[in-house]
């Protein structure tokens, strides 16, 4: 049998190939910042990792996580519900909750995993899902797991989602789930108006925050904090693998009753692994951090501030942004790529998406700004895009 199918992958494979759409990975050698090396011996600046905060190679969390070690060991062995909770999984679960003013949260090992855990056990066939056009993968995986009846409305667009709403009203529950941040334009979602429509039409509301917690609102608490709604909506998801430290792990948090249901019934909760004490002891420690202080957010909205402005100054088309992803369009996929590889000889490390991660002809090099960025880092990547983008006719 396997002849047969291999050849089968190695045309499949091709075809990927010679549609330039082959994922490479480039191989580093040091840790995640904004000084990277690679394998190949490439020293490159780093835009385009979501470590917003610039906690991926913190101190004060590497320390945590030495002690955490010898505290309470490497591995649990174990889901959570049989012998995989520890003091640290809980302490960190109430944490998240206290931060984005919600009751309960319940870990996962990625966000993936939560959003692909949160539909199935909370909703049947005579429910609807109302599901923003661009939410990330995780989201549409976890929509299809579920039965209920699935409606999906334009990117960020009100008049498709209360059609929609209207639609969905014979069903018995309804939830709109909306990324807070969307990761390729970095624009934010409408939450005030999608929680009137929500009012308006009875239905929950959902955000996931990965992009959008530690980056956005005063206090980086995320699109809920942005629009002045704290613990306004039933569920928040969100990642640990971001802003927040960059490791691994994910979450729910929310509504009580959501979440006690979610820890009898959400199969990746109840099938997969708990993430390792470290990753939780250094997850409180980021809480902490968050509560403490706003300094690295504000270092972070600063960059994205000066980086956007010097670039729209250069004669760059940068898509509005609200978070610390800026999309710089360039509308040709030949061209984003070639860029992207030219900046890459310049020391700068960036990605070119196209189709059909992004609408046809709507190519950009995405780039995403970090606390860890210095002043001296922005300055040579926009000397870079300068440079390339009138060798290549861009500007
Ligand atoms: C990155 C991301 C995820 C997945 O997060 P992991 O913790 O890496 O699985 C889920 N949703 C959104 C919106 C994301 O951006």
């Amino acid at each position: 049998m396997y002849k047969k199918f291999q050849t089968h992958l190695k045309k499949e494979l091709d075809a990927i190939e010679s549609a330039g759409l082959f994922k490479k990975e480039r191989v580093l050698t040091t840790p995640q910042g904004a000084e990277i090396k690679t394998q190949a011996g490439l020293n490159v600046l780093n835009f385009c990792a979501n470590n917003y905060l610039g906690l991926s190679n913190s101190p004060e969390l590497i320390e945590t996580a030495k002690k955490t070690l010898d505290s309470h060991g490497y591995g649990m062995s174990s889901v959570r519900f049989i012998c995989g909770t520890t003091d640290l999984h809980k302490e960190l679960e109430e944490r998240i909750a206290r931060f984005f003013h919600t009751e309960d949260t319940i870990l996962y090992a990625a966000a993936f995993d939560a959003n692909g855990g949160v539909f199935e056990p909370l909703l049947t066939n005579e429910d609807a899902i109302i599901s923003d056009s661009l939410n990330h993968a995780s989201i549409i995986d976890g929509v299809r797991l579920c039965k209920a009846k699935r409606f999906r409305y334009t990117n960020a667009d009100l008049e498709d989602l209360e059609d929609q709403l209207i639609q969905a009203q014979p069903q018995r529950y309804r939830i709109i789930v909306t990324d807070g941040v969307f990761s390729m334009d970095g624009n934010v979602a409408p939450l005030d108006k999608i929680l009137a429509l929500a009012e308006q039409y009875d239905a929950m509301v959902m955000v996931d925050e990965s992009h959008s917690a530690g980056v956005i609102g005063d206090t980086g608490r995320g699109t809920t904090e942005y629009y002045d709604v704290l613990g306004k909506v039933e569920i928040i998801s969100g990642t640990l693998g971001k802003a927040f430290g960059g490791a691994i792990g994910g979450f729910t948090t929310g509504k009580k009753e959501i979440i006690d249901m979610l820890r009898q019934r959400s199969r990746p909760y109840l099938f997969s692994n708990s993430i390792p004490p470290i990753v939780a002891a250094a997850g409180i420690e980021v809480m902490k951090m968050m509560e403490a202080g706003t300094e690295k957010l504000r270092i972070l909205k600063e960059n994205t501030r000066y980086f956007a402005e010097k670039m729209i100054a250069n004669g760059f088309d940068i898509k509005p942004t609200k978070s610390a992803i800026c999309a710089v369009m360039l509308y040709d996929a030949k061209v984003a790529q070639e860029m992207a590889a030219r900046l890459l000889d310049e020391g700068i490390y960036v990605i070119g998406f196209y189709f059909p991660v992004v609408p046809q002809g709507e190519a950009r090099i995405r780039v995403q700004l970090s606390a860890a960025h210095s002043k001296e880092h922005l300055d040579k990547a926009i000397e870079a895009f300068k440079k390339v983008g009138k060798d290549m006719a861009v500007i």
